[in-house]
């Protein structure tokens, strides 16, 4: 076969066989297609799409390029969950211990932040001691023990999407839904996962800026994994305004650990508990995750599934030397809190970072005292910088111009749950 052949018939609007991506799967993966090659063809693919045959095709020979878990030792059901990516989304951090403590298994295989998003890793790293990497013997002793892993994806794990997403990270092919769809559903179904929900982000701060293309996003993963015979629903939720009410990898721990102690935003307990719902749902478990949240009861498994990857869950976190305060620049209903400028100023204060190479500062973040539909006085503390480096300062601070908006009245927003797709 000729990768030629292959670019040009994308490029034409044609369809490729089965043979044919198998072939190119298979050859990028064993280096004999190089990256030109192979960047070409995705670009094709962004202007083009793929056929749900090819998309099936493509995300088959994802998942064969590495090995597929093998959960059938874990005498509960399995049962995980992925987001799209957002600002201020700790979700992860606290759904796992809850998911555990309602009698279900989560395997859940986590990644770094990257651009103005938060990756669950590098919060979960900010715990001294805490260790992301664990060898599968120790990932499914974990998940035995406890009923909750958070941790790196092993290499073997769709070893072609750790390759293509590189590539698409540097050729401007990252937004086109059947690679994302791919890119996604190939990790998680490779997991091993029985059940699976998605948690489809819309908004500013997120990678799906409206509704229908979230949905179509939504429609295809669900399609997909409901394929592979893992059973999958999709939520689409807003990420206009950030979630919680800080972002930063340590800042989120903290406020994580007062959600699982029965308190915390009202966002976060909202957007986890109907999340939780459905993944119970699914593993066919009959457990009130709202009332066990609430009690505080799944404080005991968080402690453990930290201890159980060197973390000690009684250390106190690294806090930023410096704090500048950003006031309410007048009186009255803040109508906006624009979750992708928090999230970039976040990432400029240094709690994210710009390649996958760079260091995160684990203290590094901010704070938000209001929420949109909160009234507000001139003056009062509004944002909170959490910084050790001064001169990251007015970087973060050019970022946060337009982040918020405050309103005579305030304005009706959308729900925080925007659609379920199953
Ligand atoms: N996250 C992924 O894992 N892959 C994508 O393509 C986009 C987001």
């Amino acid at each position: 076969m000729d990768a030629v052949e292959l670019i040009t018939t994308k490029r034409d609007g044609g369809r490729l066989s089965d043979a044919q991506i198998r072939w190119l799967m298979q050859g990028y993966v064993a280096g004999t297609i190089p990256d030109e090659q192979v960047s070409a063809l995705l670009m094709a693919i962004v202007w083009r799409g793929l056929h749900p045959d090819e998309l099936a095709t493509w995300t088959a020979e994802m998942i064969a390029s590495g090995e597929r878990l093998d959960l059938s030792s874990i005498d509960r059901p399995t049962v995980d969950k992925h987001s799209t990516g957002g600002v201020g989304d700790k979700v992860s951090l606290v759904l796992t211990p809850l998911i555990a403590a309602a009698g279900a298994a989560m395997p859940q295989l986590s990644g770094r932040g990257l651009g103005h998003t938060g990756g669950t890793l590098d919060k979960m790293e900010s715990i001294p001691g805490w260790r992301a990497t664990l060898s599968p013997q120790e990932f499914l002793q974990t998940l035995r023990d406890v009923g909750g892993v958070i941790c790196a994806a092993g290499p073997s794990l769709a070893p072609a999407d750790r390759k293509l997403y590189s590539l698409r990270d540097v050729t401007g092919t990252v937004e086109s839904i059947p690679l994302i769809s791919a890119s996604i559903m190939s990790k998680k179904i490779a997991e091993g996962t029985e059940s699976l929900v998605l948690d489809v982000k819309v908004g500013s701060g997120a990678f799906m800026k409206n509704v229908d293309d979230a949905r179509l996003l939504a429609e295809t993963m669900v399609g997909l994994g409901n394929a592979h015979g893992v059973r999958t629903t999709a939520f689409l939720t807003d990420m206009d305004t950030p979630l919680g009410n800080c972002a930063g990898n340590a800042l989120e721990v903290t406020e994580s650990v007062a959600v699982l102690s029965g308190g915390g935003p009202s966002d976060l307990v909202e957007i986890t508990v109907e999340l939780a719902r459905e993944m119970l749902r699914l593993a066919g478990l009959d457990a009130d995750p709202g009332a066990l949240l609430a009690s505080g009861a799944v404080l005991p498994t968080w402690r453990k599934i930290v201890a159980a990857q060197g973390g000690n869950p009684d250390a106190e976190l690294p806090e930023a030397s410096e704090r500048v305060v950003v006031p309410a620049s007048r009186s009255g209903y803040l109508t906006r809190l624009d979750a992708y400028r928090l999230g970039v100023a976040a990432w400029r204060l240094g709690a994210g970072r710009a390649r996958k190479e760079d260091p995160v500062s684990a203290s590094a973040g901010i704070v938000w005292h209001a929420r949109p539909g909160d009234q507000v006085t001139e003056g009062q503390p509004l944002l909170e910088l959490h910084v050790d480096d001064p001169g990251r300062v007015a970087r973060a601070q050019e970022a946060l111009v337009g982040a918020v908006e405050i309103a005579d009245e305030p304005v009706e927003r959308r729900p925080l749950i925007i659609e379920r797709i199953s």
